[in-house]
């Protein structure tokens, strides 16, 4: 993996990996699933658009994500896990799919993972320290900022936010309402 991945991604993904393991115990997930799908999240992160376009159409992914690493990547990295290093827990396959945008209905291990991605100790905000510490007793509500920024972000790019995160944002809102 470090051959495929810069020092700064390789950082990133053993933090996650940690993160993800910390959070799987606090809230009775699997932990070793939890570390794996942290570790391996990001291993077609450093596709270039070329390659990235090769691999989508290499294993049937949707012709949307031609042309959009930052969906793409997630994708393609389930897909190589699951084609070339033999990964058949759907439950691993669906926490590395959904890491970027989440998904409506996702389940505790997607959400770890998302969650971890977001709050790994290598990354750098303000409200880093504050976000791991609420995510130890509330990974819903810190999921729903993650969320936010995450989405904010894109409009302010002047983009449109992939359906499914817009979805996931609606349905983590309507839970955390009902509690
Ligand atoms: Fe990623
Ligand atoms: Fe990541």
């Amino acid at each position: 993996m470090k051959e495929n991945l810069k020092e700064s991604r390789y950082r990133h993904s053993l933090g996650v990996q940690d993160m993800a393991s910390h959070l799987a115990e606090i809230y009775g997930a699997d932990v070793e699933k939890a570390e794996f799908a942290g570790r391996y999240h990001d291993i077609a992160k450093c596709f270039d658009q070329e390659k990235m376009d090769e691999a989508v159409r290499k294993y049937n992914l949707p012709d949307e994500y031609i042309g959009n690493c930052a969906l793409a990547h997630s994708k393609v990295a389930a897909e190589i896990l699951k084609i070339e290093f033999g990964v058949d827990d759907e439950e691993v396959l669906n926490a590395v799919r959904s890491h970027t945008t989440a998904r409506p209905g996702m389940a505790l291990l997607e959400e770890i993972v998302y969650v971890a991605d977001a709050i790994e100790d290598n990354r750098n905000y303000p409200q880093l320290k504050a976000l791991q510490k609420q995510a130890e007793t509330d990974l819903d509500g810190v999921c729903l900022i993650i969320m936010d920024f995450t989405i904010g972000k894109i409009y302010e790019k002047g983009r449109v936010p992939d359906k499914t995160s817009l979805e996931a944002r609606e349905w983590i809102k309507e839970r955390i309402g009902k509690k």
